[in-house]
């Protein structure tokens, strides 16, 4: 599909780039730039500068920079469209849909079903640990200085019967499977695929959960799991959180 410039100048205005950068970079504002860590290299010093006023940035470290738009292409590899669609979803803009082609709008729906049954797991797993069932999760965290004010805002948890729960629900257990919520094997049939774990959830730009990583508290193993690879959750093609802040909280615990 091709885009009006009017389009897609507008997607870039209506998502403020410091708001779409700070949620995967630590920025701090010098001046009338902000300066935080380069995702894009390795470095210990901040070379890497947003200018509000321009909506652009640019490192002084490897020399990239541009604009909202391609540092979404660039940050989450994502070709123009796909950073054009989810800029254009979380500000609220309409790019058209009624021009998809029929195979777009499966997978588009397809999308749709496994971000839904990802966002019921994630409030099952948050209210799991405030439950009894999630006591060892919770004073896990206590012991490391979570403070509820953490957990609530990076949406922490704690997985158990999930599947049970979904399937009460109504979920199918393919819906489980595809959305990496549940495994299958002869001997256990579908079932949850974390178990017992504090719930990191991963979240894309427009703050919606993709996938989780899950820690034990006690000796099980492996010690942290992540989510498998989805429709959602491609994690060559798309790293969105993963290598954000949601990390560095997860491996601080
Ligand atoms: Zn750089």
């Amino acid at each position: 599909m091709r885009y009006s410039k009017e389009i897609i100048e507008e997607v870039a205005a209506r998502n403020d780039i410091i708001e779409v950068i700070g949620q995967f970079v630590d920025l701090k504002r010098k001046g009338s730039n902000y300066f935080g860590l380069c995702p894009f290299h390795k470095e210990k010093a901040a070379s890497f500068s947003v200018s509000p006023s321009k909506q652009m940035y640019y490192c002084f470290g490897c020399n990239t920079g541009g604009d909202v738009i391609s540092f979404c292409m660039e940050y989450g590899k994502m070709s123009f469209a796909e950073a054009l669609q989810m800029l254009a979803e979380r500000a609220g803009v309409s790019l058209q849909e009624e021009d998809e082609s029929p195979k777009a709008k499966r997978i588009r729906y397809k999308r749709n079903k496994i971000l839904e049954i990802i966002e019921e797991a994630t409030k099952y797993y948050e209210y799991q640990l405030f439950n009894s069932n999630g006591e060892k999760g919770l004073s896990y965290l206590k012991e490391r200085n979570v403070s509820d004010e953490t957990i609530a805002r990076f949406r922490l948890g704690f997985s158990n019967n999930l599947t049970r729960y979904l399937r009460k629900k109504g979920y199918s257990d393919a819906l489980m499977l595809e959305a990496g919520l549940a495994s299958h094997d002869e001997r256990y049939g579908t079932h949850d695929k974390f178990w017992n774990r504090v719930m990191f959830p991963i979240q894309d730009v427009n703050s919606r959960v993709i996938g989780f990583g899950g820690r034990v508290v006690d000796n099980g193993q492996p010690k942290y799991m992540n989510s498998p690879e989805t429709i959602v959750f491609d994690k060559g093609r798309n790293l969105f959180g993963v290598n954000g802040k949601i990390n560095s909280i997860a491996s601080g615990i």
